[in-house]
Order: structure tokens, then C-alpha cells, then sequence
């Protein structure tokens, strides 16, 4: 995977400014508003901010955009920097735009002192209306001449809590008639009497996202602040607050937001997802949230692949959610170990010539790909079972596991060969009547070859599990294209979870591993927390085949 890529546009920029000394070293930030946990979007934004500021030997803040009291909460907040860590990356100081409330509201000051800034009586709705449209000029606001004296007083009592929610905002006097919609007065400032995370209930003014965001930026000596493509017609006005303040001149850069197929990562959707059960929490495996698909088995190390793999790009773009399980599968392949689960349905196998009572340990690497390294044990005994897909009794040519007089390999063990098909009074095969060839033990030294081995376990030292099958989340590919008198939850898929039984030879039980294993000629899965020492609960990372095609 280590093929060497071209720069993408962000490492040109940064290297002609390296190159130009614009810059000593570059800083980058990751700002999440705290409203809700990290999903597969931002980890996109983790690797582009951190990888740059590793690649160039600078550094990234984490910055929370905690401007909005009433959608935040600590719970998020704790959740975040685990979601960030988990990823391996690590922030070189934790910021919080609420740190610089202080430093907003004397500007604030200086910008109505200098005439750039009023304060309007207008409701919400009349500033909406007399914004004009992308067409049409706005309309003055009747405030929007008010005095410097009386708009300072105004905006003190409005900061000493005066006011109700609501009844004035602080605006910027720029132009009400500018082509850019983002320079026709934008509010900087609106009254909520909220309680904030972590300003108490100092405030009851809290400023807006594009008062707030380029400064925060600029305080911090960020080099190059980069976000999504939606912002681009922000970024003019981030300039302007900067140039105006006369600060830091900090500057914005947009990339294209990740969208994958059958998933969606608006935060507030899967806020409605969580609270109205339709899954079980944010951590749910089938969400697309970090802590969703850590739960789930992805790994760290793959959606770094992913993100890499993707790229950084300037135009919006629906990602197949294969190319993502394709990178989980190249990571797990390497480094997961290996067990044998027969699935919940299992045909039982009967050796006739196995010498009753007998236990036969048998070695196998967990790794196959560490042929040498830790092992595990595997009891063989008399009888035994296997999966019911192993077995078909009018069997094509082709098909080269067991059929009757058929023979194939257990894996790591015998061949055995079928004799003797027993059925129930309704016609289901329940018993296989097999001998076991003794000459073809693994190191017997003669090794004959047969087309076709499956896995299987003891039955005596089987243990069942319960495993959680999950499918996508949505059944819609592209869930930007929600018909209108349709909504996103339509689409919800009813069979994203399909609970089954396992059987489990006895090694899983004692996994040493932090990651997901494989279920041999099955699937990768990994241990949920739901479960108890005697009650293991296996959740399903991904199908060992790939539907996806590189
Ligand atoms: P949402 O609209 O779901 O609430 P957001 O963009 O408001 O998402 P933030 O917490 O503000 O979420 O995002 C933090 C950072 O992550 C921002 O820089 C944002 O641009 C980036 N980000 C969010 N979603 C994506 C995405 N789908 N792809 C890439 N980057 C993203
Ligand atoms: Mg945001």
C-alpha cells in the first residue's frame, strides 16, 4: 500500500509557503463543534489536519467550536478526544473557542466603536426577509444608524442580560447590497440565556460561527485553518474580520466533505437515530461514528488506509462504502488471528472408526501470516460438527466440499471421508456417518491431497456464541437523493442486524487480541462489551470477500 502519490492540493500550498518562508512551521486544527461523536467524515478531516502537520513538522491544535450552549454537553466533549486518540493522534493543546469570549466581545467593542458594528431590534425572521436574495439587494435595517453611544450601551445591557432571547442582535455594518449574501450585515452576536459547558452562566451574548471561527484561528497562529467545501463562500468574510482586526492572518483552505454510500453523517441525523432508538446508541456498530465502527471491529490503522487511499479533493464526491471494508479486510487479513466457528445450524459428524473417548490436540498458528509465531490448540475428537453449507448431497461437479462417498480435509487435520447420510423423519440431514483417514495426519509425512477442506469443531469442547451479523445501515446507495416526500428513515435497512448462533472451538474464548479475529472461511469479528464470561458476543466486522473492485 505504501505506493508513493502525488501531492495533493494542501501539500502544494503548504510546500510553495514552506518553500517562500512564509511560514517557520505550520499549525493546523481540528475544530469539532461538541453537538455529537466523530464519525467517518471527520476521521477524513483528523488524517488530512494531523497528517499535514506531521508530514511538515508543525502542529494541531484540537479546538472545540463551543459557541452554541444549548446542543453541547460534556458527554461529547470526553467522547471526542477519546475518538481522536483511539486514531492515534495526538493534539498539541486543547482549545476552546469559549477561551476567547472574552478577547471576541472586546472586539467586538472596538468594531462598533469604529462604526462596523450596530445593534438590530429586527426579529430574526425581518433580517431573513430583508437580506434581499442573490438577485435583489437587501434592505437597511431602521437600527442600522443608531449611535456608537448607544449601541455600546445597548450591547452592555445586552451582555448584562437585560434583554430576552431574541429582542437584538449585534450586527456588522458592511452592505447590505453585496454580492456575497455572507457581507449584508452578518450578526455576530445573539442573545441566548443558556447555561454553557463551560462558561457557566457568565454569558447570556454567545457569538456567531463566522465571528468566531477566523479569529480563534488567528489567536492560535493557525498557518493554514482547513474545512469543507460548503465554507468557501465563508472565507471572504473570515478575511475581512482578520484584515479589519488588523490580527493574525490566519487563512482558509477547503476540501471536498467525505459522503459514503449507504450512510449518512449529518450529526444531527444520527443524534435522531440515537434518540429515537432505531439503533442502540452512537456506538451502535452499524453507525457510521468512530466509536459505531470501533465497536464494530474497524481499526485505526485502516481508516488511515482509507483516508489516504481517498485522497483530498476539491470536488464532492460519494465514496463506495466497499473501498472502506476493503481497507478494513487488507489490515485484518494481515493481523487478526484465526478461528474455527461453525455456524448456528451445524450437521454433526460421526467418526465410526474414531476410538471412542479419544481427544487429539492439534496445533494451528493464530496468525497464518506468522506461521512461526503464538498458537492455539485444537480438540479433535469422534464427533465433531460442521456447517450446514459444507454438505450437499446431489452435488454439482463443482462443488468440492462433502458430498455422499465425497471426501475432504478438516482443517488442520484428517480427511474423512462420508459414508452414511442420516436424515429426520421430515428429510433434514442431522448426522453424517464418516471414517477419518489416519494416514493423513498433517505430519504424517504422506501427504495426499484432496479438493476441498472446511472447518469444524469438536462437539464435546464447542462453545456457542452469539454472533451479531450487520449490514447497511441504509438501503438507498446515495442518501442525498431522499426522494422529497420521502424521509431518510424510509430507508432505514430492517435486516441491518441479523442475530445468529455460533459454535466455537475453545481457543476463541481465551483471544489474547485488541482486534477483531477472523472466523475462518467466515468473516472477521469482533468481541462486543455486551458480553459475559459466559456469554461471548461476536460482532460482525466485515465478510471475508470483497464485493469491492480496486
Ligand atoms: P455536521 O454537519 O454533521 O454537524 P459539522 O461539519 O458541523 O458536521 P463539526 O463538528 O463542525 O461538524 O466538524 C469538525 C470538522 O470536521 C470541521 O472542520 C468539518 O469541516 C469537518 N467535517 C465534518 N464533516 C465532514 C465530512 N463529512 N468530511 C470531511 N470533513 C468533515
Ligand atoms: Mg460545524
Amino acid at each position: 500500500m505504501e505506493e508513493e502519490r502525488k501531492n495533493n492540493f494542501l501539500e502544494e500550498i503548504i510546500e510553495a509557503d514552506l518553500a517562500a518562508g512564509k511560514y517557520d512551521s505550520i499549525v493546523t486544527r481540528f475544530p469539532p463543534e461538541p453537538n455529537g461523536y466523530l464519525h467517518l467524515g471527520h476521521a477524513k478531516s483528523l488524517c488530512i489536519n494531523f497528517g499535514l502537520a506531521m508530514k511538515y513538522g508543525g502542529r494541531t491544535n484540537l479546538r472545540y467550536d463551543d459557541t452554541n450552549p444549548t446542543k453541547e454537553d460534556v458527554e461529547y466533549v470526553d467522547a471526542i478526544k477519546e475518538d481522536i486518540k483511539w486514531l492515534g493522534f495526538q493534539w498539541a493543546e486543547e482549545r476552546y473557542a469559549s477561551d476567547y469570549f472574552d478577547q471576541l466581545y472586546e472586539w467586538a467593542e472596538q468594531l462598533i466603536e469604529r462604526g462596523l458594528a450596530y445593534v438590530d431590534d429586527q426579529t430574526l425572521e425581518e433580517i431573513r426577509v430583508n437580506r434581499g436574495t442573490v438577485e435583489t439587494p437587501g434592505v437597511d435595517s431602521p437600527w442600522r444608524n443608531r449611535s456608537v453611544e448607544e449601541n455600546l450601551r445597548i450591547f452592555r445591557e445586552m451582555k448584562a442580560g437585560k434583554y430576552p432571547d431574541g429582542a437584538k442582535v449585534l450586527r456588522a455594518k458592511i452592505d447590505m447590497a453585496h454580492p456575497n449574501m455572507m457581507f449584508r450585515d452578518p450578526i455576530l452576536y445573539r442573545i441566548k440565556h443558556a447555561s454553557h459547558h463551560r462558561t457557566g452562566d457568565k454569558w447570556c451574548i454567545y457569538p456567531m460561527y463566522d465571528y468566531t471561527h477566523g479569529q480563534c484561528d488567528s489567536i492560535e497562529h493557525i498557518t493554514h485553518s482547513i474545512c469543507t467545501l460548503e465554507f468557501d463562500i465563508h472565507r471572504p468574510l473570515y478575511d475581512w474580520f482578520i484584515e479589519t482586526l488588523g490580527i493574525y492572518p490566519s487563512h482558509q483552505y477547503e476540501f471536498a466533505r467525505l459522503n459514503l454510500t449507504y450512510t449518512l453523517m449529518s450529526k444531527r441525523k444520527l443524534l435522531e437515530l440515537v434518540e429515537k432508538g432505531y439503533v442502540s446508541g452512537w456506538d451502535d456498530p452499524r453507525m457510521p461514528t468512530l466509536c459505531g465502527v470501533r465497536r464494530r471491529g474497524y481499526t485505526p490503522e485502516a481508516l488511515k488506509m482509507f483516508c489516504d487511499r481517498i485522497g483530498v479533493s476539491k470536488r464532492d464526491q460519494l465514496m463506495d462504502i466497499g473501498l472502506l471494508e476493503y481497507c478494513v479486510r487488507q489490515d485484518l487479513n494481515e493481523r487478526s488471528n484465526r478461528y474455527m466457528v461453525v455456524s448456528g445450524d451445524p450437521i454433526k459428524v460421526t467418526l465410526t472408526n474414531w476410538e471412542p473417548g479419544k481427544v487429539e490436540w492439534f496445533e494451528a498458528p493464530l496468525n497464518p501470516a506468522a506461521p512461526d509465531g503464538p498458537k492455539r490448540r485444537v480438540p479433535f475428537t469422534g464427533e465433531l460438527l460442521i456447517d450446514r453449507a459444507d454438505f450437499m448431497e446431489d452435488a454439482p461437479k463443482k462443488y468440492f466440499r462433502l458430498r455422499p462417498d465425497g471426501e475432504v480435509r478438516l482443517k488442520y487435520t484428517y480427511i474423512i471421508k462420508c459414508n452414511e447420510v442420516v436424515k429426520d423423519a421430515d428429510g433434514k440431514v442431522v448426522e453424517l456417518r464418516c471414517t477419518y483417514d489416519p494416514t493423513t495426519h498433517p505430519q504424517s509425512g504422506q501427504w495426499r491431497s484432496v479438493k476441498g477442506t472446511i472447518h469444524w469443531v469438536s462437539t464435546a469442547f464447542a462453545r456457542e456464541i452469539e454472533c451479531r451479523n450487520y449490514d447497511r445501515l441504509f438501503t438507498l446507495e446515495d442518501m442525498s437523493l431522499v426522494p422529497e416526500d420521502k424521509d431518510y428513515k424510509d430507508f432505514l435497512n430492517p435486516e441491518s442486524l441479523v442475530v445468529s448462533k455460533g459454535w466455537a472451538e475453545p481457543a476463541l474464548l481465551g483471544d489474547p487480541g485488541e482486534i477483531a479475529v477472523q472466523f475462518e472461511r467466515v468473516g472477521y469479528f469482533r468481541k462486543d462489551p455486551d458480553s459475559t464470561p459466559d456469554h461471548l458476543i461476536m460482532n460482525k466486522t466485515t465478510s471475508l470477500k470483497d464485493s469491492f473492485k480496486l
